[in-house]
């Protein structure tokens, strides 16, 4: 089965292509593709991104496409920035300035009131239609510095307390396992072989 990744996001696509590596799929990039669509993301939920970008993917390719909408939520902001995470302070995909205006925004915000998720969506379409969703989170607290540098976008910031450090410290190994979106394509791995057990029994 091939699979073309929905993103022109390339390091979510390899966090995506690591954790999927273990299936038996053919993992396409978005950016090997001629012309890459380009979907406005402007809905309101992760789900709805996610809907958005599978979509326009799969109607490129007439294959499967696999399209991950992801963000932070940060409880003293009222779950800002959300579906904006990427473009929180102002330009799509500047991660540094996004961080900055994080730090500032939490600048009076006491240790105990600075927690916060990265949720995940995953749509994967298929060209008959077919569409299966997946989700997944992961819990932390917003830091008062930038720590590591793996990862990307909030990664510095995001404090994982059973583990003292931030998620661009602990990198790779960790976020592969227990991030937003391993467990959301986990959940979604679930949902592939649960379909498939019953297409095999009726
Ligand atoms: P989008 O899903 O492409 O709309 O963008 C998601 C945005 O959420 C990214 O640009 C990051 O700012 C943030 N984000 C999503 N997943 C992660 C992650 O694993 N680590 C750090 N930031 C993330």
């Amino acid at each position: 089965m091939q699979i073309v990744l929905a993103t022109n996001n390339a390091k979510k696509a390899a966090e995506l292509a690591a954790i999927l590596g273990e299936l038996p799929v053919t993992i396409v990039p978005a950016s090997s593709l001629d012309d890459p669509p380009r979907p406005v993301e402007d809905g309101n939920t992760f789900e709805a991104n996610a809907r958005k970008k599978a979509v326009a993917f799969q109607a490129a390719t007439g294959g499967w496409a696999l399209a991950d909408d992801s963000g932070l939520e940060v409880d003293a902001l009222d779950g800002a920035p959300g579906v904006y995470s990427s473009r929180y302070a102002g330009v799509d995909g500047d991660d540094d300035a996004n961080n900055t205006k994080l730090l500032e925004a939490l600048a009076n915000t006491p240790d105990a009131e600075r927690t916060a998720r990265f949720r995940c969506v995953l749509c994967l379409r298929g060209p008959a239609g077919e569409e299966i969703l997946a989700s997944g989170k992961l819990e932390g607290v917003i830091g008062r510095e930038r720590r590591g540098d793996g990862g990307f976008g909030y990664d510095p910031l995001f404090l994982i307390p059973s583990e003292g450090k931030s998620l661009a410290e602990l990198g790779a190994p960790f976020k592969n396992i227990h991030s937003h979106r391993a467990r959301a394509l986990a959940q979604l791995e679930e949902k592939i072989r649960s379909l498939v057990d019953r297409v095999e029994t009726s």
